[in-house]
């Protein structure tokens, strides 16, 4: 499939090496996108079960978080383990598994900045797009969203209440982008040449170990621009050919290998096709 190339790519890279599991981006995008904190023993009860344990990130049917940590080891017994954290946000894939299978166009990939938008009110809830993703980044609300009371209080006006019956993904913080392209045109800057750090979404304000670099893949001035073509730099599933615009980085060679799921002894050449350039 020939590769939509648009003027602004938004992505990000994280430093594997610098992330330390502690899940502020979780949260932080939980909050930016007034997700319910829903759990396992009863999504209507969930003052009292919010408390007691968080559910199983791979249940479908029980949990709603836009991005999930996952713990990575080396399969090595002590005292050799070594253990790494991995953030996985919507991939907002250059060719989106999700995009082609939605029969309502519910979805579709942005061409301003090549974000892959979800336009809830059109979703009829079928879900070919979440079988459709290898990275697990959609989810679908089995409830309507329900709030610990007084905590409703604390939505964001800028996001949407998203209803039962609908798939909802991450959408690097859509609303925070147009906020920001306002702010731009008010201040004469053009919206379509944003500096770096002018748009940035939630998880990546709130990292304390500053493990995630955002910006315009596409502008030699960012410094995702650079980072990406690391040699230590890889994406997920590299070979399913989804062109992802998110990137990760680890000096570990047992992390890329995993991240990157290939055979063995053709790393190489999967660090240096996604070195060679955006595709
Ligand atoms: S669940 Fe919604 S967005 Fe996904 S394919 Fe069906 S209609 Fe489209
Ligand atoms: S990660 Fe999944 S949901 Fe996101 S753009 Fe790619 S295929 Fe679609």
């Amino acid at each position: 499939m020939q590769l939509k190339e648009f003027k602004i790519k938004w992505g990000m890279v994280v430093d594997i090496d610098k992330c330390t599991g502690c899940g502020a981006c979780m949260v932080s995008c939980q909050v930016e996108n007034n997700i319910a904190p829903m759990t396992a023993e009863d999504p209507h009860n969930n003052l009292q079960s919010m408390t007691t344990k968080r559910d199983d990130p791979s249940n479908k049917l029980r949990t709603l978080t836009w991005l999930n940590v996952y713990e990575l080891n080396n399969g090595e017994a002590f005292p050799n383990r070594d253990t790494a954290y991995l953030p996985r946000p919507c991939m907002q894939c250059g060719h989106p598994a999700c995009v082609p299978v939605c029969p309502v166009v519910a979805t579709e990939k942005n061409e301003e900045g090549g974000i892959v938008s979800q336009i809830y009110p059109r979703c009829i809830g079928c879900r070919y797009c979440m079988a459709a993703c290898p990275y697990h980044a959609r989810y679908f609300n089995w409830w309507d969203p329900l709030w610990p009371d007084g905590m409703d209080k604390t939505l964001s006006p800028d996001t949407s209440v998203r209803p039962r019956g609908v798939v909802e993904k991450c959408n690097f913080c859509h609303t925070r982008y147009l906020k920001a392209k306002d702010r731009a045109r008010e201040e004469g800057i053009d919206p379509m040449e944003l500096p770096e750090g002018y748009y940035v979404p939630a998880c990546v304000e709130v990292c304390p170990t500053g493990a995630i670099t955002f910006g315009d893949l596409n502008n030699p001035e960012h410094k995702v621009h650079e980072l990406s073509k690391n040699p230590n730099s890889f994406r997920l599933l590299e070979k399913l050919g989804l062109a992802p615009q998110v990137y990760y980085m680890s000096k570990r060679e047992w992390v890329r290998k995993q991240g990157d799921n290939h055979a063995a002894g053709d790393h190489n050449s999967a660090v240096k096709q996604a070195s060679q350039g955006h595709e």
